[in-house]
Parts: C-alpha cells; structure tokens; sequence
C-alpha cells in the first residue's frame, strides 16, 4: 500500500513552509523519496499529516510514557494508536463481550460524542496495562536482526549504522 506514502510526499511537497528541511531533518527531496520507500517508518510528521488528510483526529499513545499526544486535533471523529516505541498499533474497540478476532467486529473510528469520550478516558486505563505488561520496546537497547544477512544488532543507532554502511534496511525484532 504505497497510497497514503504519496499523501504524504505530496502534503511535504505542497507545503515547503510546514515542511522544511529543518523541520524533516534532512534535506526536502531526500525525505520525500525516503518515506515513499517500503521499508521507511514513520511518525509524528506523517500522523499529522495524514490526519489532516482524512480529516480526522489521530490520537497517539505512548505506551513507555503515557503521552497522549493530539494530531489535527477538534475534529468530528477520532482514531487511537498505541506507539509501542518501535510501531504504532490501531488501538480497537470490540463490539462483541469477548474479542472474536474479526475486524469486522473491532470499531476504529470514533466520533465525538460520549461513547468517544468515554473511550478517551479508558485510554489511561489501557495504557497503564500495557506498560504493565512491558508492551514496548526501548529503542536505543531493543535487540534486533537484520534480515538480509543475519547480523544482530543492539539499538535504534547500530541498526541506522547498518543500514548506512551495507544498505540493508530490513529489520526484525527477535
Ligand atoms: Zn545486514
């Protein structure tokens, strides 16, 4: 799914103010091919933008800190993801009493009246729980592996370093 990518690259293309080499911390042209790449992660530019995009409200919750944090916010509807310090999780609320595994039967999108409010404020809740259950990873000590050659690494930096230094940009936890 490459769509929302180029909704991205285009939102930093049309807007040079908002997204300046200083605010992407590499140079414009360099960025917008990097986050159009398969392997690229994104963040807190890419959450606002395509919240605007869609015209709705990303709530992120940072499971290692608690932070809830507010993209394009006061819009009508809402969605919650639960940022695990390496991915970011689409936080569901079932509609069955027991979860059934089907995603017919998660709701994603809330909207702003109380059942919404009320699932912001469980939002603490579950994020203390998944603290609790250390649903998250510490990204300058996580252990990971690469994927193209079998060389572990330790951190965010050794995996940036490998992946300057060889080109291999595929990544796995282990
Ligand atoms: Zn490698």
């Amino acid at each position: 799914m490459f769509a929302l990518r180029d909704a991205v690259r285009n939102a930093i293309l049309n807007n040079p103010d908002d997204y300046s080499d200083a605010i992407l911390g590499k140079k414009r042209e360099i960025y917008m091919s990097w986050i159009c790449q398969e392997n690229s992660w994104g963040g807190a530019i890419e959450l606002e933008i395509l919240a605007k995009n869609f015209g709705l409200t990303i709530c992120s919750l940072d499971i290692s800190t608690l932070r809830q944090d507010m993209f394009n916010p006061g819009q009508d509807r809402f969605v919650i993801i639960a940022y695990s310090g390496i991915h970011y999780d689409a936080v569901a609320l079932s509609k069955t009493e027991f979860d059934s595994g089907r995603p017919e039967d998660d709701q994603t999108i809330f909207e702003g009246d109380m059942k919404g409010m009320e699932v912001l404020e469980a939002l603490g809740e579950l994020g203390k729980k998944l603290k609790n259950k250390h649903y998250y990873t510490d990204t300058a000590k996580f252990s990971i592996r690469c994927n193209a050659c079998g060389t572990p690494l330790t951190g965010e930096k050794e995996a940036t370093k490998h992946a300057m230094a060889t080109g291999h940009t595929d990544f796995g936890e282990y």
